[in-house]
């Protein structure tokens, strides 16, 4: 199983092998993530919502596709950023564990409160 580390170091050195670096600002990085979630989105948004299921293998195939363009370019981001993800993503569900009790969301949709 690949660490956030590895992927990040491999990101980092497969862009500075194609000295893409230039093109990797923030803005970029960010419209790349976005397009990438966008192809996820696309894989499913028009399948009646009991269809979009991993029980299909060719969409999971696909899925797995895109979503590692996701990861991946998320990495990348961070890395540029220089935003520990692990911690941060970390940090964040601690602070959802505290905004979110299990006594009081248990089966309730946060929105729904
Ligand atoms: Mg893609």
């Amino acid at each position: 199983v690949a660490s956030l580390e590895d992927l990040t170091n491999r990101m980092r050195d497969f862009t500075q092998a194609r000295d893409w670096g230039r093109f990797h600002d923030l803005k970029s990085l960010t419209l790349a993530l976005a397009g990438e979630v966008g192809e996820v989105a696309e894989l499913v948004q028009w399948l009646p919502a009991e269809r979009a299921t991993t029980a299909d293998d060719g969409l999971r195939d696909r899925l797995a596709d895109e979503l590692a363009d996701v990861l991946l370019y998320l990495v990348r981001l961070a890395d540029v950023a220089g935003v520990d993800l692990g911690a941060a993503a970390l940090d964040k569900l601690a602070r959802n564990d505290e905004r979110f009790p299990v006594t009081t969301f248990r089966s309730i949709a946060p929105e729904a409160r």
